[in-house]
Formats: C-alpha cells, sequence, structure tokens
C-alpha cells in the first residue's frame, strides 16, 4: 500500500451519534454539521427544522428514525456521520449502524444519566467492538451532574469511562471546561457557534483538577506496558505519550473518554469532532473484514487497502422519491467507479451500478470512484437488499451479514377501498424491502394481510407512512402476539410412511429424536445413522420433513424453536423408497416426537421502564401487576419514580393510552422486546382453548 492511501485511509472517521430518545443526538449532529460547514443554518428539533430528521413524522414526533450517512469534514478528516435512531423499536437500525460505523459518540443526559435505551444500543455496540466516547450533554440543565452521570456509565453499563475534560460550572453556571490532558481551561463566550476561549485554570477547581487528572493518567497508563513503568516510578508522562495511549486504549475497547457540554447552546461540540478526529479509529485501526467463500465456505479476509479486491456491505435501502431505489454501502476493500458491474454475493447476481452519490445533510454529489472506508449510495443495484455483499465478480467474498431479530408482534390491515387494494400491496412491498423487521405475509385461512414487527409503534409508524407516503388508507386490526412453542424434555419418535396399493409404492421409515436447545439457539439437525438403515441421499429429505413439523408445533400451531433433531435410525426399500416419502415419514415422527417432549408456548416478554412523578407510583404498580408485570425495580430520582419491570407483549397493548390516562400526560415510558418466556398454564389454556 502506498503511503499516499495509507494517509488517505488515516484521515476517514465512520461514526455514530448514539443516544437515549431526548438526550439531545438530533442537536449534537445538527452541530456537528454546522461545524463541518456542511449546512449555513442552525435548524432546531423544536421547531422542526433539522436536515437528518428528514421524513415527515419524524418531524412531528420529534425522533430520529431512518438512518442518514452524511458526510461532512473536519480538520482534513472525512467524517460519515451515520444517523441512528434513539428508539429502541427501531432495533434493526441500530443494527445496521453499528455493523457498519468504525466507532460511536454516545450521547447522554446530564441530568438524567444512563438510560434504558442508552443500556441497550451500548449491549449492541459491546456486541460489534465499537469504540465510544461519551458526551455527557444538557450540562446547563437543572439538576445536571457530571459526575453522577460518569457513576451511572460505570454502575449501568459496566464500562470504563475516563473523564478527559471537567465542566467548570453547571447548570446555569456551566461556562466552560477544563482539558484535563493539555491542562488548559476554555471559557464559552455565548451560545452562539462561537468558538470557545482560553483561559485562566480556575484557582478553586486546581485541587479538583488533579484529582481527576491523576486518576485519568493512571487509567491510561494501565493501557500501556511502556507508561505503566512510568507511571509506577513515578516519571513525567508527556501529552503526546497520554494522547497516543489513549488513542490505543480507545480503539481497543479499553477506556471510554467522558466529555461534557450543552449542544442546545453549541457549547462542547467542536471540542467532540477534535476527539472524534483523535481517539476514534479510522478503518486502518479496525480488524480487516472477514467473510467466507459462498461456494467453498472457506474463510477469507480482506484488509482496509484500494489495492485489495472490492468488497462492500449494503447496510441501508431507501425509496429515494427523486433518484429511486438507493442502496447505502460501506466499502471494506478496493474501489469501485461508478457504472461498473459488481458481484452480490449474497444472491448470486451480478449488479450495475448506474450512479455513486455521496449524501450530505442538505445535498447530493456524484462521485465517480469510491475507496476503502467509505460510505456511499449507489443507484441501479435493484436486487441488493440490506446485509447483502457485493464484491469482486473474481475474487467473491461474503461478509458477515446483519442480524436482525424475529418480529414479535402482527396485526392484519386491510385496505379502506378498493382504490387502495392494489397501492396497499406496493406500498407494503416497499416499506418491507427498506425495513428488514417488517414482514409481510397474506394468510390463506383468513385472507387478510399481516404485517409483523418489533413493537406497537413500530407498526404504527408504517400504518403512518402508507398514509403520507403511499396516500393509502387501511384498516387495522388488533394486534397479535407472535408466540412459538418449545420443549422441556428430550424424547424419541417413530415416522412411518408405507403404503402399497398395487405399482409404484411409497416407502419412508425414521426414528428420530429431539432434545429442547437454550433460548434463542433456533434448530438444528444433526444425522447419526448407524449402519445405512436410512440411505445418505435421504438425509436432506428428512431434514425438510423435520422443518415442515416445526412450522407449527403441537399445542397451538405455533412455529417451534430451540430444538435439536438427531435422525437416528430407520429403514428403507429398495424401489419404493423416495425422497416424497422420507419427507412425509420425517414430518409424521418429529410431529410425533415433540408431542411427547413435554411441549410449552413462549410468549414475547418486554422490558419496561416508567419514569413517573412518584404521586402516581401507586396506579402504575397497580396497573403492572394486573398485566402479569414483574417488577425488577424502583428507583428514586429527586421528586420522580422508575420502575423498571418485565411484561407479556399480550399485556402490554395499549400502553402508551392507559398511562397518559393514569398520569394525565405526566409518565413516560420506554419498552423493547426482551427475550421469550415460558407462558404460565393459565395463557396456555386460552391459547388453545
Ligand atoms: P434526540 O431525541 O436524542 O435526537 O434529542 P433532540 O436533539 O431531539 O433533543 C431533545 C430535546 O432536548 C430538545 O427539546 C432539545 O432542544 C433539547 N436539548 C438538546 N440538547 C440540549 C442541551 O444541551 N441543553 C438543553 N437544556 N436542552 C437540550
Amino acid at each position: 500500500m502506498t503511503t499516499n492511501t495509507t494517509t488517505k485511509l488515516s484521515r476517514i472517521r465512520n461514526i455514530g451519534f448514539i443516544a437515549h430518545i431526548d438526550a439531545g443526538k438530533t442537536t449534537v449532529t445538527e452541530r456537528v454539521l454546522f461545524f463541518t460547514g456542511r449546512i449555513h443554518k442552525v435548524g432546531n428539533v423544536d421547531e422542526g427544522t433539522t436536515t437528518t430528521d428528514f421524513m415527515a413524522q419524524e418531524r412531528e414526533r420529534g425522533i430520529t428514525i431512518m438512518s442518514a450517512a452524511t458526510n461532512a469534514e473536519w480538520k482534513g478528516y472525512d467524517i460519515n456521520v451515520i444517523d441512528t435512531p434513539g428508539h429502541v423499536d427501531f432495533t434493526a437500525e441500530v443494527e445496521r449502524s453499528l455493523r457498519v460505523l468504525d466507532g460511536g459518540v454516545v450521547i447522554f443526559d446530564a441530568v438524567a444519566g444512563v438510560q434504558p435505551q442508552s443500556e441497550t444500543v451500548w449491549r449492541q455496540a459491546d456486541k460489534y467492538k465499537v469504540p465510544r466516547i461519551c458526551f455527557i450533554n444538557k450540562m446547563d440543565r437543572v439538576g445536571a451532574n457530571y459526575q453522577k452521570a460518569i457513576d451511572s456509565i460505570i454502575h449501568r453499563l459496566r464500562a470504563n469511562p475516563v473523564a478527559i475534560q471537567l465542566p467548570i460550572g453547571s447548570e446555569d453556571k456551566f461556562e466552560g471546561y477544563v482539558d484535563l490532558i493539555e491542562q488548559k481551561a476554555w471559557l464559552f463566550i455565548d451560545d452562539n457557534p462561537t468558538p470557545p476561549i482560553e483561559t485562566q485554570v480556575p484557582e478553586d477547581m486546581k485541587a479538583q483538577i488533579k484529582l481527576y487528572r491523576d486518576r485519568m493518567i493512571e487509567k491510561i497508563a494501565e493501557t500501556d506496558d511502556a507508561l505503566i513503568v512510568k507511571f509506577l516510578e513515578g516519571e513525567q508522562i508527556s501529552e503526546d505519550e497520554l494522547k497516543a495511549a489513549l488513542r490505543k486504549a480507545v480503539c481497543h475497547n479499553k477506556i471510554v473518554p467522558v466529555m461534557c457540554g450543552s449542544a442546545l447552546r453549541h457549547r462542547g461540540v467542536q471540542a467532540i469532532l477534535d476527539a472524534v478526529v483523535s481517539y476514534l479509529p479510522s478503518p486502518l485501526d479496525v480488524p480487516a473484514a472477514e467473510g467466507k467463500d459462498p461456494r467453498s465456505g472457506a474463510d477469507l479476509v480482506r484488509k482496509a487497502a484500494d489495492s485489495e479486491p472490492f468488497s462492500a456491505l449494503a447496510f441501508k435501502v431507501v425509496s429515494d422519491p427523486f433518484i429511486g431505489r438507493l442502496v447505502y454501502i460501506r466499502v471494506y476493500s478496493g474501489t469501485i467507479k461508478s457504472g461498473s458491474s459488481v458481484y452480490n454475493a449474497t444472491t448470486g447476481k451480478r449488479e450495475r451500478l448506474g450512479r455513486l452519490v455521496k449524501m450530505h445533510a442538505d445535498r447530493r454529489e456524484d462521485i465517480s470512484e469510491i475507496g476503502t472506508g467509505q460510505i456511499a449510495a449507489c443507484v441501479g443495484a435493484k436486487d441488493t437488499g440490506t446485509g447483502d455483499t457485493l464484491c469482486d465478480e473474481n475474487s467473491i467474498i461474503q461478509l458477515e451479514s446483519i442480524n436482525f431479530p424475529e418480529p414479535v408482534i402482527s396485526v392484519a390491515i386491510e385496505p379502506k377501498s378498493r382504490v387502495d387494494q392494489e397501492k396497499l400491496g406496493e406500498a407494503l412491498n416497499k416499506l418491507a424491502s427498506e425495513d428488514p423487521t417488517l414482514k409481510i405475509r397474506y394468510d390463506d385461512e383468513t385472507g387478510q394481510t399481516v404485517m409483523s414487527g418489533m413493537g406497537e409503534l413500530h407498526l404504527e409508524i408504517i400504518v403512518d407512512r402508507m398514509k403520507r407516503e403511499f396516500k393509502v388508507e387501511a384498516n387495522v386490526g388488533r394486534p397479535r402476539v407472535a408466540y412459538r412453542e418449545a420443549i422441556r424434555q428430550a424424547a424419541r419418535a417413530e415416522g412411518r410412511l408405507v403404503k402399497q396399493s398395487g405399482g409404484h409404492g411409497q416407502y419412508g421409515h425414521v426414528w428420530l429424536e429431539v432434545e429442547p436447545l437454550p433460548r434463542g439457539e433456533g434448530y438444528k439437525f444433526v444425522e447419526a445413522v448407524k449402519g445405512g438403515s436410512v440411505p445418505k441421499e435421504f438425509f436432506p429429505a428428512v431434514q425438510k420433513g423435520v422443518v415442515d413439523a416445526l412450522t407449527a408445533g403441537p399445542l397451538g400451531g405455533y412455529p417451534v424453536v430451540d430444538v435439536l433433531f438427531r435422525l437416528v435410525d430407520g429403514s428403507y426399500h429398495d424401489v419404493d423408497s423416495s425422497e416424497m416419502a422420507f419427507r412425509a415419514a420425517a414430518q409424521i415422527g418429529a410431529k410425533a416426537a415433540l408431542s411427547k417432549a413435554k411441549p410449552v408456548i413462549l410468549e414475547p416478554v418486554m422490558k419496561l421502564e416508567v419514569t413517573t412523578p412518584g404521586d402516581f407510583l401507586g396506579d402504575i404498580l397497580g396497573d403492572l401487576s394486573r398485566r402479569r408485570a414483574n417488577i425488577r425495580g424502583i428507583e428514586g430520582l429527586g421528586d420522580t419514580q422508575v420502575v423498571r419491570a418485565n411484561v407479556p407483549l399480550g399485556e402490554a397493548f395499549g400502553y402508551a393510552n392507559t398511562i397518559r390516562s393514569l398520569t394525565q400526560g405526566r409518565a413516560s415510558y420506554t419498552m423493547e422486546f426482551e427475550s421469550y418466556e415460558e407462558a404460565p398454564a393459565s395463557v396456555i389454556a386460552a391459547k388453545t382453548a
């Protein structure tokens, strides 16, 4: 690799701002775009004028749903900002953003500290090993407490935060910050986007600064063998040494630096950009992309370099009203020119990338080529979906895809008029192609179209978008829970299909064993046939038969999960055995085995967190107990009480309305899917009645 491309790559940052709803992500993003010179007027979330929240209902709801990738420039660095949603009903959006980010800035509210959604996203970021910086926003709010927010990062996120700034004052006296690495103090002049000016380190903060700085140096030194020796021997550690070691520690997920500010008042935002450049990884600092050869299954690696064969991951599909279907890609290796053909390793089809566009918050720019580490959108990749790999046809690789959870809730949806009928199908297909957690199916039994998603709000927003963007009016049925079935114990059963009515007969015969797997493991099939009692050529047919049986469990006809099937024995007939006969026999055997294995119904359980004025606590708890909720904790935060509970999704419908009327609209809550749990006998009785 030439030094030139190394320099270019080292100057790229692919980052996302991650936050609990209302912590200030939109405001921070907006300020960042302003400071990086891409937009010339600062928007305001409360007036609905921000640039990243471009969808109408996002503006109305004041939340960011879709992730728009925006390109910006800061001090010679190329920063791609991938907008992540603040609301956990949009898990898919968070997952896909994290998959392609190299680093994140996690924003916290200085009053509330760590909130439930930050916890969720933090866990997801851990999964993808995304290096992070923390920004304690809203330092100007009454009740802002920097240290308390840091404590909550330690206790609730089990992270290793290190303050690299100290606020000067807080609440309405939040006036500046001390840079603990450079030992300089900075004062904000006004609430405008004017850069802060350097000032004397306040005399009355000197002891506190020493305490925090010593702690910071110790924590940074602990991550570096050479520095820890210096530290223990009491030698001076230079500013450059500290910065270099901190960068390494952040990139390896050992430390999260903490900073402070007030985005609304433009305070502390430039320092975040400096920290993004200084401490978050470039595409060269993250592990090389790993994948497989889809034909041989062999492991492959692509180093981050323009000289490597082209590989990229499609992470988002958007229907753009002006240029059509846009596929956002992140390039992991190589380069690609607009107008060229690439190979989609996921679908096995060739795609032509007609145009390549870089998205800025307020405009798009056609580009002729994109290289390693870059993010852009392409027009023309008709059959490429979220999670697909695009690569060089001569060096095929399939990168690890993005995992999306299965939907937990569904509703029947029908058009209000015949005119809407056709438009409805079209709208749903388009929306589902953009959103991998939205599933659409046609129910033959009821003749209805059913859509499934991740929560009530998720489906409400889809219906909303159909009305607004596609002008389709629809009636929506009652939401239904996506139950599943599992088993409690191992069992063994036989499946036989023997028909001998003249001519050619049918002969399939298997013995199957089934056993429970841990939650979330899905389904596994192994063959353990001795002595060729079932010929190898019929194994795939047996597996198909087992899968057929899993689509409808013995209790309520729900999909069966978390089971391992083992084909252990059987017999065959030289003439009459066929794939079809073995498939049917396996289905019979699998059904019999499941029925004997103490089947149970599983229901989705949601994690709920309610924040309410203390006066309503009793009413909220009373209501929750009627919903079979399991209260996990109640915590007082001044006048406010925070209730954490697990509640079955089937009991949580309409919670938004209930809580509004119980508390005169003064409580707020978040609810997200947590896990599938065994449903109690009474629920099973109701489901199977
Ligand atoms: P998001 O949901 O995380 O995108 O948060 P927003 O950026 O939409 O901000 C939520 C609310 O907090 C809005 O009313 C903002 O004006 C307000 N806000 C954002 N940053 C600050 C801040 O630094 N101080 C104060 N006091 N309010 C802020």
